[in-house]
């Protein structure tokens, strides 16, 4: 999506960039603004997280949303896709705030996919999964690939 990191994200020597929690805030800000929620979401790093990452709904009316994302998953993670993990998330805030008993991953994907790519989702179950240990059908979570060259082919 984007091309350039935030200007708070520092370089490091090997090209791959550091999240602080400024820059990660800005991501977290710039998405919710393209998904147009108009709700607060508040990201945190933490030491950390069986899920990777995750969103806490509000304990209270008025608090923001949470997301927190795992210090070591974040660490050299590209911005194509620390940007699909956040626009996942935001998509269950989405979710939350527009049809509540709909909450699935494939619904908080389908959110996610009008602003990252679909490969850059993909990339991110690989990773997790790959740390898991788990091997699930991406379908499932992604829904079936629409491939405009399939659609546009000539029938065999
Ligand atoms: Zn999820």
């Amino acid at each position: 999506m984007a091309s350039s990191s935030p200007a708070s994200a520092k370089e490091l020597t090997n090209g791959s960039v550091r999240w602080t929690s400024s820059s990660l805030q800005e991501l977290v800000d710039r998405l919710r603004t393209l998904l147009a929620i108009d709700r607060a979401v508040v990201i945190s790093i933490v030491p950390s997280n069986p899920k990777i990452a995750s969103m806490i709904p509000p304990s209270a009316t008025g608090q923001p949303f949470q997301l927190a994302i795992e210090q070591a998953f974040l660490d050299g993670l590209p911005e194509d896709e620390l940007s699909a993990v956040i626009a996942h998330e935001l998509g269950h805030v989405w979710v939350s705030t527009h049809h509540p008993y709909l909450q699935t991953e494939e619904l908080a994907n389908a959110v996610a996919m009008r602003v990252v790519s679909r490969d850059s989702l993909e990339r991110v179950y690989t990773k997790v999964w790959a740390r898991d240990g788990s091997n699930e059908d991406i379908v499932k979570f992604l829904g079936p690939r629409m491939s405009t060259s399939a659609a546009l082919a000539p029938n065999k």
